[in-house]
């Protein structure tokens, strides 16, 4: 069973030019659109608050396939 309180990759989109990108969960640092540099996410208390349209998430395990 996957511990819900694992970090995890979130496929955000971005709400002002559409551009898709992946996202920290647990972002020390504020993430902008790598296309509008809109805000996609800030943190706030060690875990990051979207600001985009969470598309979908990216299981860490996933990736490592
Ligand atoms: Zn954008």
């Amino acid at each position: 069973m996957k511990d819900t309180t694992n970090t995890m990759f979130l496929k955000v989109k971005c709400a002002d030019c559409g551009n898709s990108q992946t996202v920290f969960d647990r972002t020390n640092i504020k993430i902008s659109c790598s296309v509008c540099g809109a805000t996609l996410a800030i943190p706030k208390g060690g875990k990051a608050i979207i600001k985009g349209e969470v598309l979908g998430r990216l299981d860490t395990d996933l990736e490592q396939k």
